[in-house]
């Protein structure tokens, strides 16, 4: 026994050895006491603490992390009551000493001391040079992760320089960490955006940044992160999150500009799904002062189009000759200046009645061109206040903005539609003279207030959210809603009411591609879906065409033909009779997901301004998922039949709680549409005999996917498509290996007696029945070790203890648990246990189930904290 190894009053080699003993054999209350009684005699507890770690340290690297961080926990429990083991107390040179001595224990080898030790140790004040030499000194050894979580708890973001602290980690992919380095800091998250985005400029190099860093080693996965795709969805990702400026971001900006613009192309050219009009417009207003995308655009005209029209843009934008395509040039030599031009698509003026083929296949306005009113001057604003200002009125409301190809999603609104009985209003938003005129806003501050007045909408939220950021003013003097119903959440109640009747969900089968949304619901109720050929249109160009007109008014007229169908009898579709005591699945979830938490600054912000608001404020409104524009639908409601090129995708939904069956290697793809036809499901394919299958099921219920890509984007595409609401009980909701959805929870204590059983452990002796006490050491360790962390709780279906057989360990489904595959040494650390009655699979929260919840994290709803591994 060294010397070293004492501290005045206490030895603590003894003492070690004494707490281990009790630690293994799980004697607690005894170990609280110990620990209490030799801070007490500690003459100096604060530096008997350091001199005790810093033993441990070297006596028994790592292993004893988990016994030391309840230590510490104890250490901080005892301190309350014991004022001599208060910083306060002593002499300035002999705290700075014990601080010191406490910073050097933070390094990568016990990543949970950090919390207790700043606290204990007040390290937070030390002075700045003090804490920037030990960030250093963790950047040295390459605990890069240490290193920055130190300086976010320490607030040294201001003193460092990002881009040293940040790279490793973003190469690492731990961007989830650099966001939370930036969180408070606008100036960094500029710059943090103006470094990804550098990284997408088409040659940039990556080996040469790698070469910078040369202390980072990168596995494969991580190296194949850094690549413009996946780095510009996050630029833009961020740079909503931190409303950064596009123009900071030309690289993401200009990628995703040409990627708009090869979707539209093929929505013109290839899918003949938009008309060319429509597609002038877009393209015009994105390329415009850019003569590289001009150049694009020529090119990609030269293959899908025609030469002629190549040539005209080309003309028309004086793009240079040496960047033309081969043959652009000639072209245009060869056409006369008349030819040159770029006419409106030719043809009779559009007429206000559609064509005969479009009146029978969709919902018609029944209004004639006088009673749909552009409003552009302030007395037409007027005259439509007094039409629509009237108590018992009804008001179908719906808004168009630009769609926002190639740019952060744009904000602006366009056109407000109001509809009443015998006429619309289009209020011109691009109309200078009216668009932030008070009478304007005012009238739609009144217009919305009013309970007297029923507004109707379809997931307003989305509309509400633009109108606040372009009309300040009503963010400032905040405005109470009152008398809105949104149909969308009546349309999420009808399809749970019609989900209930018929056992299974139903994805529309139709002819052409499935409706969705309110088109949706107009043809649910009204026997028609809307023709949304103009949905995707320039909204900002003025005059708007005729088309665009009528789609404006049937948007927000057919609100009103669906309400009076369903007041009417609202018992007949399943609804109360009070349609606006509907809550939205939003509300009913926001509820549920209001448990006690960890909280951080911004959730405290966000309940203090609810607080401060009446339920119906915008801010209400515009919580609720405004991103969804249709029903969702829960993860189980999801049934797919995956083809066999597609396990990985398959066994990820499964993972996600959707249900999914596989096909095997030999079954024939008939096999497939003869599940999807019994079974109610959804076929996903790689592609080859898609044609066939769609021909057997319906187009609406077969969806294809790129082979290329990743089991993880797969997922994602497949989960967005259907419009799939993940929250992260879904996560493990369902066995991987064989769908079952049903689990039997059991603790660690039956765990490790059936294990025993079967002779799967060795040291008998260390293993007591009686495992009470541990069992709440556990817990409070977990506890105070991750208060934020998610915690593992599937919403699946629980099996009783009696399904499974005593003797036999196995379910009624003929599954033995198989035990074998669980790592003794798991055991200590792992409490509870879940078990698939399917298969007998095991499993248990850990790495892996943080994995998928980090994949996922686009599309669940999980807080900033919890979704960094820190
Ligand atoms: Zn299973």
């Amino acid at each position: 026994m060294s010397l070293e190894r004492q501290s005045k009053g206490v030895d603590l080699s003894a003492l070690q050895e004494h707490l281990c003993g009790l630690w293994s054999r799980k004697e607690q209350k005894e170990l609280r006491q110990v620990l209490a009684s030799s801070f007490s005699q500690m003459q100096e507890p604060l530096a008997g603490l350091l001199d005790f770690l810093e033993g441990c340290l070297t006596v028994q690297k790592g292993k004893s992390t988990v016994l030391n961080q309840f230590i510490l926990t104890e250490f901080m429990r005892w301190r309350t009551n014991n004022a001599q083991a208060s910083l306060d107390v002593l002499r300035e040179e002999e705290r700075l000493r014990l601080q010191k001595r406490a910073l050097s224990l933070l390094t990568d080898s016990h990543p949970g001391y950090m919390d207790a030790l700043l606290e204990i140790y007040q390290l937070s004040s030390l002075k700045t040079p003090l804490l920037l030499e030990h960030v250093d000194f963790l950047h040295d050894c390459c605990c890069f992760k240490e290193a920055l979580m130190f300086s976010v708890k320490v607030e040294l973001q201001k003193d460092l320089d990002m881009e040293k602290m940040c790279v490793p980690l973003i190469l690492l992919d731990k961007l989830s960490l650099v966001e939370l380095y930036v969180r408070d800091h606008p100036d960094l998250q500029q710059r943090l955006l103006k470094l990804l985005d550098s990284w997408c400029e088409p040659n940039f190099d990556i080996q040469a940044l790698l070469s910078r860093y040369p202390n980072v080693v990168l596995s494969k996965h991580q190296t194949h992160q850094i690549q413009p795709k996946l780095l510009s969805k996050h630029v833009f990702r961020l740079m909503e999150k931190f409303c950064i400026d596009p123009g900071l971001c030309s690289n993401s900006v200009y990628k995703r500009k040409l990627d708009s613009l090869r979707f539209l192309m093929y929505k013109t050219f290839g899918e003949k799904g938009m008309s060319e009009e429509n597609w002038r417009d877009h393209v015009q207003a994105m390329i415009e002062g850019n003569a590289e995308l001009q150049i694009q655009l020529v090119q990609l005209l030269v293959k899908h189009c025609s030469l002629k029209t190549a040539a005209q843009w080309a003309a028309h934008y004086n793009l240079p000759r040496n960047r033309l395509p081969l043959g652009v040039w000639d072209k245009i030599q060869s056409l006369s200046p008349k030819q040159l031009e770029m006419h409106a698509v030719s043809g009779p003026p559009e007429s206000w009645i559609p064509l005969h083929s479009d009146q029978q296949k969709y919902y018609q306005l029944p209004l004639s061109r006088e009673n749909v009113h552009f409003v552009e001057t302030l007395d037409e604003v007027e005259q439509c206040q007094e039409a629509v200002l009237k108590s018992g009125c009804v008001v179908g409301m719906d808004m168009e903005w630009r769609a926002g190809f190639g740019t952060v999603s744009s904000q602006h609104v366009a056109l407000i539609q109001l509809a009443v009985q015998d006429r619309v209003f289009l209020l011109d938003l691009c109309a200078h003279a009216i668009s932030h005129h008070s009478s304007t806003v005012n009238f739609i501050r009144a217009l919305l207030s009013d309970k007297n007045i029923l507004k109707l909408g379809y997931g307003m939220s989305g509309d509400l959210r633009s109108l606040v950021s372009m009309w300040p003013e009503l963010r400032e003097a905040p405005m109470k809603m009152e008398g809105v119903l949104d149909l969308l959440h009546v349309h999420q109640e009808l399809q749970r009411c019609w989900l209930g009747n018929k056992g299974c969900r139903s994805v529309e089968v139709s002819e052409g591609p499935a409706e969705k949304g309110l088109s949706l619901l107009v043809q649910q109720i009204l026997g028609k879906p809307l023709n949304k050929t103009e949905q995707l249109s320039n909204w900002e160009r003025r005059p708007l065409r005729t088309s665009q007109l009528r789609y404006a008014a049937t948007d927000a007229y057919c609100l009103l033909d669906v309400y009076l169908v369903l007041s009417r009898n609202p018992k007949a579709f399943g609804l109360p009779e009070d349609l606006r005591c509907i809550p939205s699945a939003q509300q009913a979830k926001s509820r549920e997901e209001k448990k006690p938490k960890e909280k951080n600054k911004q959730s405290k912000r966000r309940e203090a301004r609810q607080k401060a608001n009446e339920p119906h404020s915008v801010d209400d409104c515009l919580k609720l998922n405004s991103e969804y524009e249709g029903p969702t639908i829960t993860p189980p409601e999801l049934r797919v039949v995956c083809d066999n090129m597609l396990q990985g995708l398959g066994r990820f939904l499964r993972c996600l709680g959707v249900d999914v069956k596989m096909l095997e290697n030999s079954d024939d793809h008939k096999v497939a549409a003869e599940l999807a036809r019994a079974e109610g499901r959804v076929i996903l394919n790689a592609g080859q005999p898609y044609q066939t299958l769609r021909s057997q099921v319906g187009e609406g219920r077969c969806l294809t996917l790129d082979c290329s890509e990743k089991a993880r984007d797969q997922a994602m595409y497949v989960l967005k498509h259907f419009r799939v609401h993940l929250t992260t009980a879904d996560i493990f909701s369902r066995c991987q290996a064989c769908n079952c959805n049903e689990y039997l929870k059991l603790s660690r204590e039956d765990m490790t007696r059936m294990m025993r059983d079967r002779g799967l452990l060795q040291d008998i002796a260390s293993e007591r029945d009686d495992c009470e006490p541990q069992d709440e050491t556990r817990a409070e360790y977990n506890s105070w070790r991750s208060p934020e962390g998610p915690m593992f709780t599937p919403l699946c279906r629980w099996a009783p203890r009696t399904a499974l057989d005593p003797q036999t360990f196995r379910f009624p489904s003929g599954a033995e648990v198989q035990l074998e595959t669980v790592p003794p040494g798991l055991l200590d650390r792992i409490p509870v246990y879940f078990i698939c009655t399917g298969c007998g699979k095991v499993f248990w929260e850990g790495t892996h189930f943080d994995r998928v919840l980090s994949q996922f994290q686009e599309v669940l709803h999980v807080s900033e904290d919890a979704a960094t591994d820190a």
